[in-house]
């Protein structure tokens, strides 16, 4: 007899209620989309049982896919109403991805890892997201190619305020990017208003380190 499939749909309103709306998540339209997005596609096969816990989960290449909360601060942190386009810096599973995705017009998403970018787009593909488009390249530098952009994510630790990036916000847009102190990695929001750029904290949250031109040094070089 065939084995039924746990009920993911159930874990995922769960996952909604209990870690998101709790926790001061109140954007709609973002949990909406989180309500919408099958985690369990993004995470490896044998962890498919742990999609909705309450935090990351690793994906291989020691990266990992973030964790709910996570997601929804930023994209909550990014204003989104629908007409975007966003650029994403660290694509992993491509899970924030496909969330964005639901949240804005258009996304580019930059993974520095083949193996990883390449698995994220094919998922991408066959859950039939096409509004956004991954790109395997070092996404510390941006992507002056398509900038300026309404609105940058990153979804890894800098060392710094990222000043590319910064430069490739388009009048208004909003950059959310978790920067390295001493102690922890501060999710904060940088915004171009009538040409002035404001920064504001959201809190403290974990990341991987941004590797890269205006990252983190390469520890495997
Ligand atoms: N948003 C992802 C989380 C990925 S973790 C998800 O939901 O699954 C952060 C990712 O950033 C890792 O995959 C890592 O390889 C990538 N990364 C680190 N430095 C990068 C850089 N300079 N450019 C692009 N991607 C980078």
């Amino acid at each position: 007899m065939a084995h039924a499939e746990p009920d993911f749909a159930a874990d995922r309103a769960r996952m909604v209620e209990r870690q998101l709306r709790r926790r001061g998540v109140s954007d709609e339209r973002v949990l909406r989309a989180m309500t919408e997005v099958p985690r369990e596609r993004f995470v490896p096969t044998k962890l498919r049982g742990r999609a909705y816990d309450d935090g990351a989960l690793p994906i291989g290449r020691e990266q990992t896919i973030s964790q709910p909360w996570v997601v929804a601060a930023i994209c909550q942190a990014l204003r989104l109403e629908g007409r975007e386009t966003v650029l994403e810096i660290g694509t992993g599973s491509g899970y924030s991805t496909a969330v964005i995705a639901l949240l804005a017009a258009e996304v580019i998403s930059l993974e520095r890892i083949a193996e990883l970018g390449d698995a994220a787009r094919e998922r991408l593909e066959q859950l039939g997201v096409d509004n956004a488009e991954v790109i395997v390249a070092d996404g510390s530098k941006g992507h002056p190619a398509r900038a300026p952009y309404d609105a940058i994510a990153v979804h890894a630790a800098t060392p710094e305020a990222p000043h590319s990036l910064i430069s490739e916000l388009a009048p208004n847009g909003r950059l959310v990017v978790p920067i390295a102190t001493a102690t922890a990695d501060l999710l904060t929001a940088f915004s171009r208003v009538d040409g002035e750029l404001t920064q504001e904290t959201i809190g403290p949250c974990r990341f991987v380190p941004l590797i890269g031109a205006e990252g983190f040094a390469d520890p495997s070089q």
